[in-house]
């Protein structure tokens, strides 16, 4: 007799859910999950070892639980003169953005996000048992101040996400937004920086809207231009107080010592980890253009990614790009999808197979 997932005692409002599951599939060009497809140079992957193969002489130990290493180098990295106590970090943002919301929403409370944002939002609210409230966009995928602030008032949730700049659309979000939603709910609001480093050097982080506003949260993450995916490391910074809150509900000890060698390692080499976020815009703004000429309609994008429209069938699109090696996204947006940017020999492929299929 086969056991299927309903025959669980499961949780009812798990049942009938289903789990993140963007295609993992080893094809030559994977441009999916907006990855930074540069490896890291071999010196600064040498001295990353070279920290781990330490502290493994350690292991039998705990790691320190409060990451204060890791803490300070992610406070000298953001700048903007944040300290340790205003630092934050987990197994990838992902995780921080769960202890966020194991600490301030919860059973009986409600998280807000602008549709069609990053889809783990939903996820992590449903994971801890609140209800996902779905606001709306501009049709080029823009928000007002004033239309955020508006929305936000009216659902008033315990937990706010802003993307900025958005993921699965690549809209920039200016700080009179955050602004404006703050000033619109008591709860928190989580501005998800994730592709910062991605944006036009001069746009200004929310970082900038810290002081003196402690229910508000930056998220980033060293998955995306630092080319540390697999070492799942994400951070945020807030007010001390907050961070407390976060102390709470974290499992003891939740970054291992591995991890955090390898960050701390990591960061010293900063410059060169970013050294090829410049070379990730310029192939993005290749596609744009190429994509435009061949008849598609590539969105504006602060990120390392970017949306199109203008698909006929996209299912079919992604399969046809599947065959030839190429792995993009079908976000679930109609007549959509969504491709990072690689290297230039990856952008090159994807653009090559893209124009074999012919017209949209
Ligand atoms: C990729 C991404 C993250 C990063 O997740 P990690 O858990 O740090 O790998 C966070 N937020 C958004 C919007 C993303 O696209």
């Amino acid at each position: 007799m086969t056991v299927s997932l309903d025959d669980l005692p499961i949780r009812d409002d798990l049942r009938g859910q289903k789990p993140y599951g963007a295609p993992q599939a080893p094809l030559p060009v994977a441009l999916n999950v907006n990855e930074n497809t540069h490896s890291i140079p071999a010196v600064v992957a040498d001295d990353i070892a070279s920290s781990v193969a330490k502290a493994l002489h350690g292991v039998n130990r705990y790691p320190d639980r409060e990451f204060t290493e890791l803490r300070e180098g992610f406070a000298r990295y953001l700048g903007h003169g944040l300290d340790a106590a205003q630092i934050w970090a987990g197994n990838g943002s992902n995780e921080v953005l769960q202890h966020l919301l194991q600490a301030f929403a919860g059973p009986g409370r409600s998280v807000f996000g602008f549709a069609p944002t990053y889809s783990m939002y939903s996820l992590l609210t449903k994971g801890v048992g609140s209800e996902w409230i779905a606001g709306t966009r501009a049709a080029d995928y823009s928000l007002t101040a004033e239309d955020a602030a508006a929305q936000v008032r009216a659902a008033h949730p315990d937990v706010v996400f802003l993307c900025a700049p958005n993921n699965p659309t690549g809209t920039p979000l200016s700080l009179d937004v955050v602004e404006a939603v703050y000033e619109a709910t008591q709860g928190i609001v989580i501005v998800d920086e994730a592709y910062q480093e991605f944006a036009p050097k001069s746009s200004p982080s929310a970082l900038t809207l810290l002081e003196g506003r402690p229910r508000l949260v930056v998220s980033r993450t060293m998955s995306k231009a630092f080319a540390f995916a697999g070492a799942r490391v994400g951070y945020l910074a807030a007010d001390p107080v907050l961070i407390d809150a976060l102390r709470l509900v974290r499992l003891p000890y939740h970054l291992s010592a591995l991890t955090q060698a390898a960050a701390v390692a990591a960061l010293r080499h900063s410059d060169v980890m970013l050294g090829m976020v410049d070379e990730i815009v310029a192939q993005r703004d290749r596609m744009t253009a190429a994509l435009t000429e061949l008849g598609y309609r590539p969105y504006e994008s602060w990120t390392n990614f970017l949306l199109f429209g203008g698909v006929t069938d996209p299912a079919a699109t992604w399969k046809a790009l599947y065959d030839r090696g190429v792995l993009i996204r079908d976000v679930g947006i109609p007549g959509h999808l969504r491709v990072t940017a690689g290297t230039e020999a990856e952008t090159t492929a994807f653009l090559a197979a893209l124009g074999e299929l012919g017209r949209p």
